[in-house]
């Protein structure tokens, strides 16, 4: 114990002795100026949410003649080629993201490379008949995409790479951070924020971007508060291959008391598998032969043992009830794919955590994507409230730059955290109740969901605002 608590405070001191040097060496560097790089802007984290930040600060012409790096601690992929096997690692992507790379002329890109549309959405569960719906046919869009992480990627940074504005570097990992104090965003460079590289190279910056995902280094290093919650759970995700061809555009989804499964559509033939397990199971999903696996995705979808009959017959009487006020409201139950096979080696499993920081500024330092916000997958927001985040930063850098503001200034960073903690807090909120409210085959609670999604399913204009929300 003694040993562990004298190792702790040894680390602590050195870690304390690296960051004084890095500052002492920041500070020689404005008398000396030789071995410190400037930059107005450094995104720390080149993943799908850096990728896209830059990308969107390289065609924005207010920054077409400052300084920007982006660091990525994983080496450049160079050109990417599409590969015939679909990848296992996906994400729905929203009609609102769709906007944000479409003007980045991101998301022409994904189309000549691979993406597939939902037009339809079911919601079920194994304890009751309970479900919903989402349809498109009123609206003249697809309610999401389904497209490879890959993909985005490659998209993203073929996009960044052309407008050859952003410094992009591969293998530079941020190891630490001299961070301002609060208070303290003069435009004096000695306020600026000071980096070294893994590679032993210091950066100071006007404004520094934590793009760097879930285990951010850059919100450990500002000291922001974070609210964690392990869901003591993994997502198995493998590529699924369907019995027969169809018009495949259906996202499924099924609330098991163990956790979520869903199948999202990447082609007429094959779809992505993310369900959500204990880790025992996650582990056992892994090691078991292919056609094992695929039985007990099928169980998954289609078994009825968990099904309550009394609160079945009460949610056939509350239907009936509903229909003679609504007529014609709600929709019927569509039978799910079946699936045949997987594409082997397509296994893999991810542990899930809740994560949410509690600020997403200080001066000279914002926090975007996964750094500041992680959720469960069960209702795909992640990257799509990521993309929300490059949208406004965007935006609110942009308007500093007309005024001629440093973009480290806390004022317009206070903007962007205000505006997204808004806007993500409901969400995060949200999809948290959720995994909490199907967590559980206690009757009275299955009951009470229950009938309140069947409500839910017979009024389509509660659909379309939930439709709307979730676009945004
Ligand atoms: C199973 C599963 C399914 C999901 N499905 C969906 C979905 O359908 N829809 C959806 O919207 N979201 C989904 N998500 C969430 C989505 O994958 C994440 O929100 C998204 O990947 C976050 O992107 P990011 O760029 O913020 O972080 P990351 O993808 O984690 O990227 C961070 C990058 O920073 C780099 N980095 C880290 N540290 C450093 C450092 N110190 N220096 C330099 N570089 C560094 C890393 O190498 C990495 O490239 C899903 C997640 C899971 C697990």
């Amino acid at each position: 114990m003694f040993l562990l608590v004298l190792r702790q405070s040894c680390k602590k001191a050195v870690t304390y002795c690296k960051l004084n040097r890095l500052q002492q060496q920041i500070t020689c560097s404005f008398s000396s100026s030789s071995s410190v790089e400037d930059a107005d802007i450094v995104i720390s984290g080149g993943g799908m949410v850096g990728g896209a930040m830059a990308c969107a600060l390289a065609h924005n012409d207010l920054f077409s003649k400052k300084k920007i790096i982006m660091l990525e601690s994983s080496p450049d992929r160079d050109a990417f080629h599409l590969q015939e096997k679909f990848s296992n690692r996906t994400c729905a992507l929203s009609p609102a993201t769709v906007t944000l790379l479409d003007g980045l002329g991101v998301w022409n890109e994904i189309l000549q490379l691979r993406c597939h549309p939902v037009k339809r959405m079911q919601v079920w569960e194994s304890c009751s008949e309970s479900l919903i719906t989402f349809n498109n046919e009123e609206l003249t869009n697809s309610l999401a995409y389904i497209v490879e992480n890959d993909v985005i990627l490659a998209a993203i940074m073929k996009r960044l790479k052309a407008a050859n504005v952003v410094d992009i570097r591969y293998n530079s990992q941020a190891k630490s951070f001299v961070i301002p104090t609060r208070g303290d965003s003069s435009s004096k460079r000695n306020s600026w924020v000071g980096l070294e590289l893994a590679n032993g190279d210091v950066l100071q910056t006007k404004l520094l971007i934590g793009a760097d995902g879930m285990q951010s280094a850059v919100r450990r290093a500002s000291k922001f508060h974070t609210l964690e919650r392990d869901y003591k759970q993994s997502a198995v995700v493998a590529t699924l291959k369907l019995s027969e061809m169809t018009d495949n555009t259906v996202a499924w989804q099924r609330f098991l008391p163990t956790g979520p499964i869903a199948l999202l559509p990447l082609s007429d033939s094959v779809s992505s598998l993310i369900w959500t397990t204990s880790h025992e199971n996650a582990k056992h999903l892994q090691s078991i032969p292919e056609d094992s696996f695929v039985d007990a995705v099928n169980d998954a979808l289609w078994h009825e043992r968990d099904q309550n009959q009394a609160i079945n017959q009460a949610l056939l009487t509350f239907s009936r009830a509903v229909q003679n006020v609504i007529p014609g409201g709600g929709s019927a139950k569509q039978l799910p794919p079946t699936v045949v096979g997987i594409e082997t080696g397509s296994r893999a499993a991810f542990p899930l955590k809740l994560i949410h920081s509690s600020q997403y500024v200080r001066p000279r330092v914002a926090l975007i994507g996964d750094a500041a916000h992680r959720l469960h997958p069960l209702a795909g927001q992640g990257v799509n409230l990521g993309f929300g985040d490059v949208v406004c930063l965007n935006k609110v850098l942009t308007a500093a730059a007309k005024n001629g503001s440093d973009p480290g200034s806390l004022t317009p960073l206070l903007d962007y955290e205000t505006e997204r903690q808004r806007h993500v807090l409901p969400v995060l909120a949200t999809i948290d109740s959720l995994q909490r409210l199907y967590s559980t085959s206690f009757a009275p609670i299955v009951m009470i969901r229950s009938l309140g999604l069947q409500a839910t399913n017979s009024l389509d204009f509660v659909k379309k605002m939930v439709i709307q929300q979730a676009s945004t």
